[in-house]
């Protein structure tokens, strides 16, 4: 990360009033760039996602969607050849601060990815599991407590609640989304990364979760990778268009999907490439 720079990038307010999102911006982004080796797969992304909503990056597959989510919550730490530069802050804090611990961060940010992987434990202990590392319960009521609250914000609770002692592995697959959705939320985040949460999912499991995303943004600030912009327009209030490693334009999510300001855009929202 370019440390020289100002401690603190300055929020852009006009950029939030012009996406019609009237947030504080939760994570911004400024000149990121991320190599795998000598390979440069994302050029310069500038973005402000703004608190306690939905944003979603689209595009067609290999333009750096996943790669930009990863930089959030520095999954891409753990590919070895994987190098980013420029400037990511959350709240004002360098995620890349050499300071920063980065499994607190993790807790932060929590992520949900595209093949639902619930531990091969019961339940009851794939939630619990994250308040336990992190210390968030001071006992067995209170563990007790934030796993059946986080069950039932995932939209789960009443359908796992006479068995929670079962393995995590034996639900459905969008039981089992459900679940890692649990899970991360059990840590307490501020930010939750889906990377394609439902592309392993029927159309009523898909529902589900779309559901789920509109009703946890109230209280977490959801960012979605999605290779359909039927979902990113179904779910999103803004939407980030990428191309070839280029963020190519991000806006409220109607205007990007009626009155995009790029060719490129147009083109991949009326189905020319992608
Ligand atoms: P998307 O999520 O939009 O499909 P990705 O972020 O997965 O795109 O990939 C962007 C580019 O980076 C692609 O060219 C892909 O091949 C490359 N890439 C992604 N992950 C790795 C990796 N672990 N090692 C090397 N190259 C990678």
């Amino acid at each position: 990360m370019n440390m020289s720079q100002a401690s603190s990038i300055a929020a852009s307010p006009a950029t939030l009033v012009s996406a019609g999102v009237s947030r504080l911006p939760k994570v911004t982004a400024r000149d990121v760039n991320v190599y795998y080796g000598e390979k440069r797969a994302l050029n310069d992304v500038t973005i402000d996602i703004p608190e306690t909503s939905v944003t979603a990056f689209i595009g067609p597959s290999g333009c750096g969607k996943s790669t930009f989510l990863r930089c959030i919550n520095r999954m891409n730490d753990t590919i070895p050849i994987a190098r980013v530069t420029g400037r990511i802050e959350i709240d004002g804090t360098d995620v890349y601060d050499k300071s920063l611990d980065v499994v607190q961060l993790r807790a932060r940010v929590g992520m949900v990815f595209q093949k639902p992987n619930p531990f091969p434990k019961s339940i009851y202990e794939n939630v619990a599991y994250g308040p336990r590392i992190h210390g968030l319960a001071g006992s067995k009521t209170e563990l007790d407590a934030i796993v059946e609250s986080s069950l039932k914000r995932a939209g789960l609770f009443n359908e796992v609640k006479d068995r929670l002692t079962e393995s995590g592995t034996g639900l459905s697959g969008g039981q089992q989304q459900r679940l890692c959705i649990a899970r991360a939320i059990a840590a307490s985040p501020e930010i939750i990364l889906m990377d394609e949460p439902c592309s392993a999912l029927d159309p009523i499991a898909t529902a589900k979760i779309e559901e789920l995303m509109s009703e946890l943004a109230k209280n977490f600030t959801i960012i979605i990778v999605t290779h359909s912009m039927q979902q990113a327009a179904r779910v999103s209030q803004l939407t980030a268009f990428f191309h070839l490693g280029t963020l190519v334009e991000s806006g409220p999510t109607d205007k990007i999907f009626t009155s995009p300001s790029d060719q490129r855009t147009q083109d991949y929202i009326t189905g020319r490439f992608g």
